[in-house]
């Protein structure tokens, strides 16, 4: 069989940037990326892709209408297909057997009917959304063909966040005896027996795979009566709740015990960094958690807030004319500027920055006000704020959090930041990216994960979870 066309169902976070690489690597084959949501392909088709992730922009606008197309168009594309990935979403059910854990699997039997029903001649089909063992039977019994059940998917998405869990687990337990968790994750990372990845001590692992992953991998374990695999695998997912209420309380306790009315600039809200993706991040947990005690956050993501570089030219534009320096712009810009025209560029400009803004603040609002995370919605709408400049985010705030690993984070003028502050000034790095020591020295009172620098809150912070430290002096 020679592959000359492929098909994938589902332009997701999978679907999309899988099949924009294929296609780029790939210039023979002819690449059709189709998804019944009509949203969603507009925006691969526009300027603005609804994913990011490094380099994707630049290979899908290389490949985009030469052999790769984006459309709603299903059942042509599974018609001419030699290969059809079914990518679509598998989301923790909702509703009846097996709610809050088992995985929804009603998108992929729906893509498995469509298949059969529209489908001639011979067709591989290739499974890549994440499904629990025996779901690719009934896919099998729908499609009359063969394809390979995919638990060991789930099991090494399990295995992943095991480690994040593990290592995460000795990180509460370095932080009551005085130990780094990086030294032990050092010394336990160069037994090649165990390898150095996944063990970065964090705020916990977040992602749409993980937690869904392993709550239907408990599911499964007590559908088939093996109570005790299901908490063996459960406690992963503990732990990993654990360590944000963790965080977030350590938060509150270094804060004089309490975070009502006080305002703390959340640095990151995505599950990692380089993606706009906030499911299941673990922000959205530690800042449900800070709001439940009264506290005030303005929220910084350099991905989401607006989807473009902070301050890019366009804002600075729109920052000079507002001020009305119009000798800056025309110094900043380079050429003699027509300021009429200037000002509807500006006006123009500002819109797109709002609608941009606002929709991807909208993302972040939503996270937070959802039944799941919330029975006030309105009272968190009002405790949140989103800011384009992490800058203007800490000016008067309390306390700097920091929630994703986002390299610019590492390069910010912190010294600046402090003297815009309210004091004494605290940072909580849970993600052990910035300079502690440089940290300390300019002056922030700095926490991480896994470390302690001052040993005064030992006592407070130990009692509830961990007794058996009650008597550390
Ligand atoms: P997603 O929610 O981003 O995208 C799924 C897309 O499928 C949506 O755009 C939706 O409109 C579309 N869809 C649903 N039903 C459809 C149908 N019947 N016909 C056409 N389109 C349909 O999901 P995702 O993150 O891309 O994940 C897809 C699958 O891959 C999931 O099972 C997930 O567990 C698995 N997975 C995800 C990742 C990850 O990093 N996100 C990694 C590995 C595996």
């Amino acid at each position: 069989m020679v592959l000359k066309n492929v098909c994938c169902i589902g332009a997701g976070y999978v679907g999309g940037p899988t099949c924009s690489v294929i296609a780029w690597k790939c210039p023979d084959i002819c690449v059709h990326v189709v998804d019944k949501s009509e949203m969603r392909i507009k925006q691969w088709n526009s300027d603005k892709l609804p994913i990011y992730e490094p380099g994707l922009e630049e290979v899908v606008k290389e490949c985009r209408g030469r052999n790769l197309f984006f459309s709603n168009d299903i059942e042509t594309a599974v018609k001419e297909a030699d290969l059809i990935f079914i990518s679509v979403n598998t989301p923790t059910k909702t509703y009846g057997i097996g709610k809050g854990r088992a995985a929804d699997l009603k998108h992929i039997e729906m893509c498995a009917r469509k298949i059969a029903e529209v489908a001639e001649g011979h067709k591989i089909v290739v499974e890549k959304s994440t499904v629990p063992v025996r779901a690719a039977e009934s896919i099998t019994h729908i499609l009359s063909a063969n394809t390979k059940p995919g638990v060991s998917f789930q099991a090494s998405n399990a295995f992943l966040a095991q480690r994040v869990s593990s290592i995460n687990a000795i990180s509460a337990l370095c932080e009551a005896t005085g130990a780094d968790v990086s030294q032990v994750a050092g010394a336990v990372g160069r037994d090649s027996r165990i390898g150095s990845k996944f063990l970065q001590a964090s705020v916990g692992f977040g992602g749409s795979c993980f937690q869904k992953d392993l709550l239907n991998l408990v599911y499964i374990a007590e559908c088939v009566n093996l109570p005790e695999v299901a908490m063996y695998w459960q406690q992963v997912t503990d732990m990993n709740e654990y360590q944000r209420t963790r965080f977030a309380k350590r938060i509150v306790e270094c804060l004089f015990n309490t975070v009502t009315d006080k305002t703390l600039a959340v640095f990151g809200f995505a599950f990692k960094k380089n993606t706009g993706d906030t499911r299941e991040s673990p922000a959205i947990y530690v800042c449900s958690h800070l709001l439940e005690e009264g506290a005030q956050l303005n929220i910084y993501d350099p991905k989401l807030v607006n989807g473009r570089p902070v301050r890019g030219p366009l804002q600075v534009l729109i920052d000079l004319w507002d001020k009305e320096s119009y000798d800056e712009v025309r110094t900043t810009f380079g050429y003699v500027l027509d300021l009429d025209k200037l000002q509807s560029t500006c006006e123009l400009a500002r819109e797109e920055l709002h609608k941009t803004q606002e929709v991807e603040s909208k993302q972040i609002q939503c996270d937070l006000t959802s039944v799941a995370v919330t029975s006030e919605p309105e009272r968190v709408q009002q405790l949140i704020n989103i800011y384009s400049d992490p800058y203007d985010a800490v000016t008067d705030a309390h306390a700097i959090v920091v929630l994703t690993e986002w390299d610019e984070f590492k390069k910010y003028d912190y010294k600046k930041m402090l003297s815009v502050m309210k004091k004494p000034a605290f940072i909580f790095d849970g993600r052990k990216i910035l300079d502690h020591e440089a940290l300390i020295n300019i002056g922030f009172h700095t926490e991480t994960i896994g470390k302690r620098f001052s040993r005064n809150t030992l006592l407070r912070a130990s009692g509830e979870h961990f007794p058996a430290f009650s008597w550390t002096p």
